[in-house]
């Protein structure tokens, strides 16, 4: 199977080959379909490191922003550190170099104009921050399509984390697609997040 059989729309698929990533990863293979039916399902997703779980999520952003409206926060991703949320930020941008119009935005301490609203499609960042630009309505996020949590085992069991992630999704639009990522799911972090993320596909590789 390759990426060209995935019907995924021209410039992902551009940006993809630009990295020669020709063939789908076992977990792009099997996550992408379901992620990317309509209606939007959410998903539960666990695979080791390194098996391609940031593309696999990055694809599914991709395909759901509407990139003619480059000043509207449509997706959300979180992670639990300012160093993984900046190199999700890298694999979006190079991913989707061929997406005009895209903007990606990392929401983390000291790195947005304090006051100034957040003018992109795509938001990167850490639960705490994201939590404090809402609060200050310097992220509207009325039209959010998509929230993706990376290393979901570390973000739904930490009590801080988990809480803030929590908080977050409870201000965002009702109908989001919830994308949840892990290399593990032990056994009640997994009760938590399929309350976070309601009937949700479940990949486990
Ligand atoms: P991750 O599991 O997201 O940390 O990705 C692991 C590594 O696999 C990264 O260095 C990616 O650049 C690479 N990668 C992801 N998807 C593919 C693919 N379909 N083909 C080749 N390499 C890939």
């Amino acid at each position: 199977k390759s990426f060209s059989d995935m019907n995924l729309p021209e410039p992902i698929y551009k940006g993809l080959l630009s990295l020669n990533y020709h063939k789908p990863s076992k977990i792009q293979e099997r996550a992408l379909p379901l992620m990317l039916a309509n209606p939007p399902r959410n998903m539960i997703a666990q695979s080791q490191s390194g098996t391609g779980k940031t593309a696999a999520f990055v694809v599914t952003v991709l395909s759901r922003i509407d990139l003619s409206q480059s000043q509207q926060p449509q997706a959300l991703v979180l992670a639990p550190s300012r160093e993984l949320a900046r190199q999700i930020e890298g694999v979006i941008n190079k991913i989707g170099k061929f997406c005009e119009g895209l903007i990606v935005a990392a929401a983390l301490p000291g790195a947005l104009e304090r006051g100034a609203p957040v003018r992109a499609n795509v938001i990167v960042g850490t639960p705490g921050t994201v939590m404090d630009i809402t609060r200050r309505r310097q992220l509207d996020v009325s039209k959010l399509r998509v929230l993706v949590i990376d290393e979901a085992d570390n973000m739904l069991d930490q009590q801080g984390l988990g809480d803030q992630c929590v908080r977050v999704k409870n201000s965002l639009p009702r109908t989001i697609q919830i994308l949840l990522f892990s290399a593990t799911f032990p056994d009640k972090v997994m009760g938590f997040a399929e309350k976070f993320a309601p009937g949700a596909d479940q990949i486990r590789l």
